[in-house]
């Protein structure tokens, strides 16, 4: 075994910042001086309610988030979210459109058909494996939806949304869960922004939900009460036993991103990984991306040989050079470099240099 950290390109959970886990690390047995480990702390002390407050207050900070947005930690990651926001939203008409653009929207698509919303597909592009991003407009949405859920950025397939939809007054929810704290976003374009954490933030076990405030309050009274937004408001984001751990490293996340001149920089660096990798593979011969250029992620790279055996030999042989966690998603195979806020720009020209080198010994 070596001591020395590879580079993982899992889709995630992924890598953190070297600062924040060193800074973790330091302070894991003993935070800063009180005498216990944030793993061991009460959600009631006043450790961690300082912890939690300038989470939130951080957050709101790098994202500029309006004062009419509420900001909650709430269990479950994202597929939670897939439930809550319905149980939230869909209050008036029931109906719920969606735009299908991979995976994950589809599974926010089936939840609500499975509780009983009238949910409607208004745009997909799964006849083309999800390799580009549907364009809608405001004639698309049906007048009376409680909503339009869009998946900002496909983690599976490698695309983002190159626009914000304009959806008129209905409110737009958007699963940011790969792409947070990636790029600027105006925060007013959206009824709802949220995203499970261990993609770009931190360790798996919460998402985060950013909520107009005028969305908050209108459940049934007969939801179970966890999955009530109102309740997360009312208890800031402490109605019951929280994930301390999880919601601690997203604020030290958040301090390290402002550290670093904001997501203004982060984006910066974000754009200059992708190009350098994305321009490599326009250049190649051997490997391809499927992606169409306008709808490419910053965050999740995809690319294929188109020879199934020589994919594997390349997932196997990067992992022993210490380029981890390369393969494609099981269902559609290739390869997939995710490369989110964490990934040093240093572990990207080392993927490079390793597909040159296989190259030559493959092609
Ligand atoms: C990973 C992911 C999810 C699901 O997150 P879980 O926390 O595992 O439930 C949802 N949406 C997107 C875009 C994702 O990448």
């Amino acid at each position: 075994m070596s001591n020395e950290r590879a580079y993982n390109f899992s889709a995630g959970p992924s890598m953190l910042p070297l600062p924040v886990l060193e800074d973790v690390q330091a302070n894991l047995l003993n935070y800063h001086g009180c005498g216990e480990s944030v793993l061991e702390m009460s959600h009631r002390s006043a450790e961690f309610k300082e912890i939690l407050a300038d989470a939130e207050s951080s957050l709101r900070d790098i994202m500029n988030i309006p004062d009419n947005y509420k900001v909650v930690f709430v269990q479950g990651g994202g597929t939670v979210q897939f439930a809550m926001v319905p149980l939230n939203l869909a209050v008036k008409s029931g109906k719920i459109d969606f735009v299908v653009s991979g995976s994950w929207a589809k599974k926010a698509y089936q939840e609500a058909v499975k509780m009983g919303f009238d949910a409607k597909v208004i745009a997909s592009s799964e006849d083309d494996v999800f390799t580009w991003i549907p364009k809608i407009t405001k004639d698309d949405i049906r007048p009376d939806a409680d909503y339009v859920h869009i998946c900002f950025n496909n983690t599976i397939y490698g695309t983002h949304f190159p626009y914000i939809p304009d959806t008129g007054d209905i409110p737009l929810v958007a699963d940011m869960s790969s792409c947070i704290l990636s790029e600027e976003i105006d925060v007013t374009k959206f009824g709802v922004i949220w995203a499970g954490v261990q993609k770009n933030v931190a360790p798996a076990g919460i998402a985060i939900a950013i909520i107009r405030e005028d969305l908050v309050g209108n459940a049934p009274a007969d939801i179970p009460t966890y999955l009530d937004y109102k309740v997360h408001v009312e208890k800031d984001s402490a109605y019951n036993t929280p994930n301390c751990f999880s919601i601690y490293v997203s604020g030290e996340v958040f301090k390290y991103i402002k550290s670093i001149g904001g997501i203004a920089e982060m984006n910066r660096r974000d754009v200059a990984k992708a190009k350098k990798l994305y321009d490599f593979i326009d250049a190649s011969d051997y490997y391809r991306c499927p992606v169409r250029e306008e709808d490419r992620s910053l965050m999740n790279v995809v690319f294929v040989i188109g020879d199934k055996d020589a994919e594997k030999k390349f997932v196997a042989e990067a992992k022993a050079e210490g380029l981890h966690n390369l393969g494609g998603h099981r269902t559609v195979g290739g390869m997939r470099a995710s490369i989110y806020n964490a990934m040093p720009e240093e572990g990207v020209d080392a993927l490079i240099e390793f597909m040159k080198k296989f190259e030559a010994e493959n092609k």
